[in-house]
């Protein structure tokens, strides 16, 4: 580590800034805000300085400068556009143990100023130590994004109440409470702006003492890729105690998990009924001995999912809850394999059909045989020729386009393009595994097309976002 990472209380005490232009301008407005005294040393200054200087928010020293500019300074920061002057700033400094910034120059510096993100009293400082302040830029950006944007006000909003906690609960009680606050109700309302609500819900929480439930939160991982997981759920992600995870939330999005929490793997390999009790049962206990448990399914939790019967299991036993959304597989798959699912020319509706269904007659084939719509088959791998036979059998043309893509938005993601009549033979020879999705309509036409044009090298998506289209038939 080549700088220790500290945040400065400047306020009410001298910041200088030697430079009258843009520069010293960027650095003086940080200073500012930070409540520094701010004097700015510089024979002229550019517009902005001299407005600061003109509505007295900063002191100007119209002088070159002198090392006895330096004296009382807390802080000094050498921005102007000449490397001697600049040179002779730092110099001074390091003499005089004042800490001293160069800007660009990390050599000269004592201290360099990280990227920051302001939602005080809430600060995050990032750098790359001067290796590449682009970087630094990047990941403040990505950072910031998943950052409420309310974060300063619920910082607040605590720290008001931090005395009233200590009187009300124990030391060892504390932390959980505040946790429990965090990441509960209160802390919602705060960030959605609610604030009369939320210090309703924070004194009813603070007079239901120890042994308070925890709570579920059914969260949708979406197709696989890490990328397309909500904020909220990644948020979510990094408070639970407890997850809770299906065989289709692969290690990528695990990782970005609260590194400590206990994770369980609840796939349904067999005897799915008695498994799925279990994981009801297990999403009780859980949370009635407080935890706070992620429920992580691939795709959407109400797609598919199950989501309701866990939901049922958890109401019946008085157990809060908050559900999700995750971006469900179609939704992936069409995005990753180009197919709009709907278009105004070929498709006016999609549905969405569970393929275990093609073993019963609770489906009403004729309906989803018709033109001019989408129809996305789940879990359908294994049932592939039944569910065209029947598709044919209820009047859908052998000419019909169809697709296959199997891992939709992983780095291995394949997609099969065949007519109906094709399509079950192709899916054979080329070992078609789950997880599959089947799409069927014209739209699954139109991806070779689109994914012609979408060649172009585009650097922002990475190879397993392009279709590999491996088969035509
Ligand atoms: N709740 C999930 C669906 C669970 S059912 C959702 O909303 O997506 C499981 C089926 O979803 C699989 O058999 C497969 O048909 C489909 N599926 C899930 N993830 C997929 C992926 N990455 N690629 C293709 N199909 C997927």
């Amino acid at each position: 580590m080549d700088y220790l990472p500290v945040f400065v209380r400047l306020r009410g005490r001298t910041a200088l800034v030697v430079g009258g232009g843009q520069v010293a301008a960027r650095k003086a407005e940080w200073l500012l805000k930070a409540g520094a005294r701010v004097a700015v040393v510089a024979p002229q200054l550019a517009a902005e300085l001299a407005a600061r200087a003109a509505r007295a928010e900063l002191a100007h020293v119209a002088a070159p400068f002198a090392p006895a500019h330096l004296s009382g300074a807390a802080l000094v920061v050498a921005a102007s556009d000449d490397r001697e002057v600049n040179a002779a700033v730092a110099e001074t400094a390091h003499a005089l143990e004042i800490p001293v910034n160069v800007v660009d120059c990390p050599e000269l510096s004592s201290f360099i100023f990280p990227a920051i993100i302001d939602r005080s009293p809430v600060l995050v400082a990032v750098s790359s130590g001067g290796a590449s302040p682009v970087l630094a830029r990047r990941l403040r950006a990505q950072i910031e994004a998943s950052l409420p944007a309310r974060l300063g006000a619920l910082a607040r909003f605590l720290g008001r109440r931090r005395t009233a906690v200590k009187r009300a609960l124990a030391p060892e009680a504390r932390r959980a409470f505040w946790e429990r606050l965090i990441s509960g109700r209160t802390a919602t309302e705060v960030l959605s702006g609610n604030e009369t609500q939320a210090a309703r819900s924070f004194a009813s929480e603070l007079r239901r003492t120890d042994g308070a439930p925890g709570e579920v939160w059914l969260i949708g991982a979406g197709p696989g890729d890490p990328d397309l997981l909500t904020l909220r759920a990644l948020q979510l992600l990094q408070q639970a105690d407890v997850i809770l995870y299906d065989r289709l939330v692969p290690d990528a999005i695990l990782e970005r998990a609260r590194r400590d929490a206990e994770r369980v793997f609840v796939g349904k390999e067999s005897g799915e009924h008695a498994q799925q009790t279990r994981i009801n049962e297990l999403l009780v206990s859980l949370a009635r001995a407080g935890k706070r448990v992620a429920r992580l399914k691939g795709g959407d939790g109400y797609v598919f999912g199950r989501g309701g019967e866990e939901l049922e299991a958890l109401a019946a036993a008085g157990i809060p809850w908050r559900v999700v959304p995750g971006i469900t597989a179609a939704l992936g798959a069409a995005a990753g394999a180009d197919i709009p699912l709907t278009h105004r020319r070929l498709a006016h509706s999609v549905t969405l059909v569970s393929g275990h269904a093609a073993l019963d007659d609770s489906l009403d084939w004729r309906a989803l045989a018709r033109p001019q719509q989408t129809v996305v088959f789940y879990m359908g791998v294994a049932q592939l020729p039944r569910i065209v036979a029947r598709l044919r059998a209820a009047g859908a043309s052998g000419e019909l386009p169809a697709a296959i893509v199997e891992r939709a938005t992983l780095p291995a993601q394949r997609v099969l393009r065949a007519p109906l009549a094709s399509l079950a033979a192709l899916a054979a020879r080329e070992q078609v595994a789950a997880p599959a999705l089947l799409i069927v309509g014209e739209v699954t036409a139109l991806a070779p097309a689109l994914a012609a044009a979408a060649q172009s090298d585009d650097p922002g998506l990475s190879r397993g976002q392009r279709p590999a289209i491996v088969a035509v038939a």
